[in-house]
């Protein structure tokens, strides 16, 4: 397809609807370095959209005039980068284009008070509401699929979301994490203005963001104040540094397992920004539901994809039932049970097929527990307290550092109440018969008809949500996805959107 150069909104709404493909848009102030080239290549490589890359200096999200004025331009080059990583074409609009004067359709926007009127929206009066308004505008004559933003501009990044969100576009929004330099300062069009001994305080600043990204990861205490201190002693120009929720932007609370430390720099007429996410454990991912929703299949796909360790804990009980009958134990004998638990250990491992062992006392067990016999009898061993106990313990031992993805019946509400994204999946009685009626794998169903199945689901439904330890219950922050009518593969993509949505890509295994 021949590349292209646009300049006219005319042109842009001609292309937008000639084209077959759907659209990822890029949008940009030009200058462009390798964080754009990453942003561009991405996008690139995402899908088979076609790629528009706009070029243009938003007068509406600038303050200063001076700014304005002084923003590098580099128009030629751009177009140069923007083709060879993977651009269709390039928009490149007149402030008139965009914002042409007396035209009463131009919606001026405000961007939300509680996103806009913290960190970079303190001292930048209007700047948050410029962005929302030049963005929408070029949404509304783009019309993408996707938009690809960076997490460089983390508020910004908060704040469009919130305008996709609350103007209903059927837009996906996707991030690249920040892209550094090979100081480690973060890559930007502003950066070309500084001197040799302005980039070393900026520098200075990055240093001082990582080392607190890092001691916090050792459970060492981060001090604002203290970094601060070291940073005015400097002599460096602080508009802000602060250490905040990473969605409300409120101030962080001790509670928080993922946090943003953020701060803002004046080096000469040049200001920068910086930030990082201080975690206490990578995120997890629990997935809570009933029986036959597909939990386990979806689990270890999102596993696989997201290269998140999948806590099989259905695993870890079928194991436990497994030993206990090996060794012979008399299970029902609280203290026989309780002294066979002292010394029980379970892990998993990964195998030369790329799937998951499970091993108990060294023993691995990943074929036997699957037999009839365990089959039978898992259910009544969960249900006892002690043995729900222990392996809940277990279960948070192998999640203390997080990068998880678990399924059960309790993984959101006990296990790990705070996981960062939680998923109730369910299906209706109906769907969940079929699928036990016609999976080929399901030795129990091949003899039972439709109607006793359904029975046989509603009971243990009723069994499972009104036992007194960990019942099955959809936690108030979980997501409920109803899978009737997709496909196993609908459904993961789903979660990983859910995912990608929520957790910062800088934090995210890569
Ligand atoms: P700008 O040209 O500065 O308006 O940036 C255009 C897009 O590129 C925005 O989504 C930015 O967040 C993103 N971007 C700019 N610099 C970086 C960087 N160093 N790393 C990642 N994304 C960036």
């Amino acid at each position: 397809m021949k590349k292209l150069i646009i300049r006219k909104t005319e042109e842009i709404e001609n292309w937008r609807r000639n084209i077959k493909s759907d659209i990822n848009f890029i949008p940009t102030m030009g200058n462009l370095h390798d964080g754009h080239r990453k942003l561009i290549s991405t996008a690139k490589n995402d899908n088979s959209n076609l790629n528009l890359v706009s070029i243009f200096v938003n007068p509406l999200q600038f303050d200063n005039k001076s700014d304005l004025e002084n923003y590098p331009k580099t128009v030629d080059n751009d177009i140069k980068t923007s083709f060879a990583n993977g651009a269709d074409a390039i928009f490149i609009p007149s402030t008139k284009d965009i914002f042409p004067p007396n035209n009463k359709n131009i919606k001026f926007l405000k961007a939300p008070l509680e996103l806009s009127s913290v960190l970079c929206g303190l001292n930048r009066v209007g700047h948050f509401d410029g962005v929302c308004t030049v963005v929408y505008r070029l949404l509304d004559l783009i019309k993408p699929k996707n938009l690809y933003l960076g997490e460089k501009d983390w508020q910004q990044l908060l704040i469009l979301k919130d305008l996709v969100l609350t103007k209903k576009l059927k837009i996906s929004i996707k991030s690249i994490p920040t892209q550094r330099d090979y100081d480690g300062i973060p890559l930007s069009s502003r950066n070309v203005h500084l001197s040799k001994n302005q980039r070393k305080l900026i520098r200075f600043f990055s240093n001082e963001l990582l080392v607190a990204k890092i001691n916090f990861q050792q459970e060492k205490k981060v001090s604002v104040k203290k970094i601060i201190q070291k940073m005015s002693a400097e002599k460096i120009s602080i508009e802000y540094f602060e250490h905040l929720h990473p969605y409300t932007l409120q101030k962080a609370s001790d509670e928080d397992n993922i946090s943003i430390l953020a701060g803002a720099i004046k080096c000469g007429e040049t200001r920068l920004i910086d930030h990082v996410f201080l975690m206490k454990r990578s995120p997890i991912i629990a997935i809570d539901g009933p029986a036959g929703s597909g939990k386990s299949t979806v689990t270890k796909l999102i596993a696989k994809k997201l290269k998140l360790l999948y806590l099989d804990t259905g695993a870890m009980y079928r194991a436990l039932s497994w030993l206990l009958i090996k060794e012979n134990i008399d299970y029902k004998i609280v203290k026989d049970l309780q002294h066979f638990l002292k010394d029980i250990s379970i892990k998993f491992k990964s195998n030369a097929n790329s799937q998951q062992d499970v091993l108990i006392n060294n023993y691995c067990v990943t074929e036997e527990i699957r037999s009839q016999k365990i089959s039978s009898i898992v259910s009544k061993i969960s249900s006892i307290n002690e043995v729900r106990k222990f392996l809940v313990e277990e279960q948070r031992k192998i999640g203390k550092s997080g990068g998880l993805v678990a399924e059960g019946r309790d993984i959101g509400t006990t296990v790990f109440p705070d996981a960062e994204l939680k998923i109730f999946l369910t299906a209706s009685i109906d769907e969940r018969a079929k699928r036990r009626k016609f999976d080929k794998k399901s030795k129990d169903s091949r003899d039972i008809d439709l109607h006793q199945l359904k029975e046989l689901i509603k009971k243990r439904d009723f069994e499972d949500s009104t036992r007194e330890i960990s019942p099955l219950i959809k936690a108030n922050d979980a997501i409920e996805i109803i899978t009737d009518g997709y496909s196993i593969n609908e459904v993961v993509e789903k979660i990983i959107t859910f995912y990608n949505d929520k957790i910062p890509k800088e934090i995210q295994i890569q």
